[in-house]
């Protein structure tokens, strides 16, 4: 099995190598991630200027690893042209520090990343842990490799793209799973102005954001302490729906059964 990982923190963020020393434990592993945090860029692919690809220094053996100049798209864009010329079962993205819910998705360069995957026609998944400086990228870890596990056991080789959240707790304190459906969450945007000594300059800062905690959303699940997936691209009709029902509460099963648990 193959995995291609990427992110939008940068290919040297930790969020990143947790990821990684997990998958690698099923599959060869291959990173092609930004150069630099990419926070926030969405789906955004570099179609104005060229692109330069290096390889890096891995800090995992076995692990091939490039940096791009580019956007989390780009870097997906060229790992599956350049250095995976013969395929990947599977996409993922992440594990990015701080959460990706409900409108978040629309700007997340995590998602953009995974978009990309199954825009190539595979199955992807985003992966975030809600909070800045987590502890618990193990847990998160862990659970992206149950759930590629049973993704690619399963035979589920078409394009599908799963958003998964999880709140920043120690496995035994989480209370579930749930398979859910974009929330709201909206945020309270401000621009501050400055001068830079020569030119007045303008900072967007995201403001605290306005949760609607409604049953069935991301939002809510990760509120109640639970692990959210959210399908994206897919077509989660009745019959799929409760397949990737299955699949999540068999992946949950496994990861608080599981010893490091
Ligand atoms: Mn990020």
């Amino acid at each position: 099995m193959k995995i291609l990982v990427s992110n939008d923190d940068g290919v040297y963020a930790d969020g990143l190598w947790a990821l990684v020393r997990e998958l690698r434990d099923i599959a060869t592993v291959i990173v092609v991630a930004p150069d630099r945090d990419q926070s926030g860029v969405g789906t955004s692919v570099t179609l104005r200027h060229p692109l330069r690809m290096t390889e890096i220094r891995s800090p995992l053996d076995g692990v091939i690893a490039y940096s791009v100049e580019g956007t989390p798209a780009d870097s997906v864009i060229l790992a599956l042209k350049l250095v995976v010329k013969d395929g990947v079962d599977l996409v993922v993205s992440g594990i990015n520090e701080g959460p990706n819910l409900g409108d978040d998705v629309f700007i997340s360069g995590t998602v953009g990343a995974a978009v990309q995957g199954c825009f190539y026609g595979l199955p992807s998944i985003a992966l975030s842990i809600a909070a800045f400086g987590s502890h618990h990228f193990n847990v998160a870890a862990r659970l992206a490799k149950l759930l590629a596990g049973e993704i690619i056991s399963r035979s589920l080789r078409h394009r599908i793209l799963l958003n998964v959240n999880l709140p920043d707790l120690p496995c035994e304190e989480l209370k579930g799973i749930e398979v859910t459906r974009l929330g709201e969450r909206r945020y309270a945007d401000r621009v501050e102005a400055g001068h830079d000594g020569k030119r007045e300059y303008h900072w967007i800062m995201r403001g605290k954001s306005e949760w609607h905690l409604v049953p069935g959303t991301d939002v809510w699940a990760l509120e109640e302490n639970k692990i959210s997936i959210t399908p994206l691209f897919g077509n989660p009709d009745g019959a799929s729906r409760e397949f990737l029902e299955s699949i999540a509460q068999a992946v949950f099963r496994k990861l608080v059964s599981s010893e490091k648990c």
